[in-house]
């Protein structure tokens, strides 16, 4: 179809363009745009697919946004003898680092072993000896157990008391918003149209057969149908939701639970390094530094509420810090410590009599008798893996009906990013030039690291955008300029929570500048006054929602 990515992108545009492309019929209509979504828009447009990707909110506003951020293979799968998954997802974790070398960054993991935990040194050495082998781990990257005076010396906030050695293991970390809208960015260059803010509330049917998506726009308030040959519904957390508007969920249906991280100053728990610890529950939290801050988490709890309002309870806020102040005694934390937290649901099959935890992280398929394809659970790290299964089964069904034949999934050569980096080796080299060019400037350290790592090569056209001053504030105007030419940006919230992660990770910053953004977007769109408080509630909305745990007394 070959568009111009941001023909659509001001409203007169907007109206003009969905006017123009409800006359046609897609191959393939994607309901969702998280990473789900998004893996099988690059797929099928790269195949050569005619695709429309429909997004209710912002892309990665579901759970895309609330991972762990982590591109691991899932060790803890092994005790639930999840062999093919682990396979799986391992393997996929090389192959997403060659894909944005700059994104999905080698991290090495500690697992200490303490006396009396769930892990002994035997089985932890086998396990980790298995994990590398399964996920065809580089020589060189494969596990090493050490001492108890080595895990000591690689993370000197464990308590030394109770330390009987650890594992030293190779994963990777990313930022899952940001890989979802990498692959959102690629796709639409291989001609897909993908539209955020743009919800699916109903089906056209042809027949009984489905052949068409009504929805509503939230950017123009108006209603358009669209229509296309396949129906994908990739709604994580709301795939029933969407299920159900088309039939009976028959016996498969999805199980939610929720898992917490918080975010505390790094200077707070100054871990030297990543690790994977477990807790006297028997449950395993992550501890990872990144930049100004470190993160931890996360819980595992049974979820009911309301699919777009996950927040941390104090509850939540409260299990994580015990856990911080039972592995790393010195630092004695509290929960005002905590700066933002963000919390995000599993979409997970349900199995009867399994407690959260011991519920299957694999993907599952489900075709309706009027044929609504849907997909669910999975993996961050394994949306390439999952978007192959969802193309390959739409090429099957147009083989069969006589239409187009495709090709086999190349995805896996498709790099991620503007002028991609060929390895890490090259994003480093990158970065330390950077950094030498910033330290002349007032933007603080770390400033680098932030902007290669979001926006990989795209910094240099914000950093040609940075006025004189050269400061915080003119730099956040030239990340805003960047992201409204290049990454579909319609709100302050977009540019806060999914484009930057300042709202978890440097949350001052969004207290200090929100203003600003606020006032050049509305600027830039001439909003009227209800379309500019709409933005500040919803920005308000979203720094209330990390910062409830402060007020919220429920129980988990
Ligand atoms: P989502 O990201 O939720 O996307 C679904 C989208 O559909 C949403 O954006 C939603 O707004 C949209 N939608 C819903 N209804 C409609 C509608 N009617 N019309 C249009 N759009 C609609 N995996 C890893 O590999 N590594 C990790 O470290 C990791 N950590 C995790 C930690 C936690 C706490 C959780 C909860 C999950 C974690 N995962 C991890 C799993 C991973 O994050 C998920 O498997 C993945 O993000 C799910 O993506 P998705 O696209 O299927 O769902």
């Amino acid at each position: 179809m070959n568009l111009d990515q941001h023909r659509y992108s001001d409203n007169l545009n907007r109206q003009q363009f969905l006017q123009s492309i409800n006359k046609q019929t897609f191959d393939l209509i994607i309901i969702g745009g998280g990473i789900t979504g998004a893996g099988i828009a690059l797929d099928a447009s790269a195949r050569g697919l005619d695709v429309l990707l429909l997004e209710q909110k912002d892309f990665a506003f579901g759970t895309s946004s609330r991972s762990t951020k982590l591109i691991h293979g899932g060790l803890r799968y092994l005790k639930q003898l999840e062999f093919a998954l682990v396979a799986q997802v391992g393997r996929e974790r090389a192959v997403v680092h060659q894909l944005a070398p700059h994104l999905v960054i080698p991290e090495k993991l500690l697992m200490p072993l303490v006396k009396g935990g769930s892990y002994g040194r035997f089985g932890t050495s086998i396990g980790l000896k298995v994990y590398d082998l399964i996920a065809d781990v580089k020589k060189e990257d494969r596990r090493v157990m050490l001492s108890a005076e080595e895990t000591k010396e690689r993370e000197p906030l464990l308590d030394e008391n109770d330390l009987e050695g650890g594992g030293y293991y190779a994963e990777y970390r990313t930022d899952d918003a940001r890989l979802t809208i990498e692959i959102i960015k690629k796709a639409i260059e291989f001609g897909a149209v993908c539209l955020n803010y743009a919800e699916v509330t109903g089906f056209e049917y042809r027949d009984k057969d489905i052949s068409g998506v009504k929805i509503k726009d939230h950017i123009l308030d108006a209603s358009f149908t669209f229509n296309a040959d396949y129906i994908v519904n990739a709604c994580g957390p709301w795939v029933d939701q969407v299920r159900s508007k088309v039939g009976p969920l028959g016996e498969k249906k999805l199980h939610l639970t929720k898992g917490v991280h918080l975010v505390l100053d790094y200077n707070k728990l100054p871990i030297q390094q990543s690790l994977y610890f477990d807790i006297p529950d028997g449950r395993m939290i992550f501890a990872i530094p990144r930049g100004r801050i470190t993160y931890v988490g996360t819980t595992d709890t049974n979820y009911n509420g309301d699919k777009g309002k996950v927040r941390a309870e104090h509850a939540d806020v409260a299990y994580l810090i015990d856990a911080i102040n039972e592995t790393f005694p010195s630092v004695n934390l509290d929960i005002s410590d905590v700066e933002s937290t963000w919390a995000g649901l599993r979409p997970l099959i349900h199995q009867e009599g399994k407690s959260p935890s011991e519920l299957s992280r694999k993907d599952e398929v489900f075709e309706s008798e009027n044929g609504l394809i849907s997909i669910a659970g999975g993996k961050l790290t394994g949306y390439r893996k999952m978007a192959e299964k969802i193309v390959d089964l739409v090429a099957k069904k147009m083989k069969k009906a006589d239409k187009k034949e495709l090709k086999a999934c190349f995805t896996q050569e498709i790099k991620l990013g503007q002028d991609a980096f060929n390895n890490f080796k090259e994003v480093e080299i990158y970065t330390q030039t950077l950094i030498e060019k910033l330290s002349m400037t007032k933007l603080e350290k770390g400033t680098a690291d932030y902007l290669v790592y979001n926006y990989g090569k795209g910094l240099e056209a914000i950093i040609i955008d940075i006025d004189t001053s050269f400061d915080e504030a003119s730099l956040i105007l030239a990340e805003l300029k960047y992201c409204l030419k290049n990454e579909l940006l319609y709100s302050s919230s977009d540019y806060f929570n999914r484009r930057s992660g300042r709202l978890y990770f440097n949350i001052h910053t969004v207290l200090k500048h929100k203003k600003l953004v606020h006032d050049f977007l509305s600027n830039h769109y001439s909003w009227n006054e209800n379309q500019q408080k709409q933005d500040r509630d919803q920005l308000e909305d979203e720094i209330t929602n990390v910062l409830h745990f402060k007020n919220s007394k429920a129980t988990v």
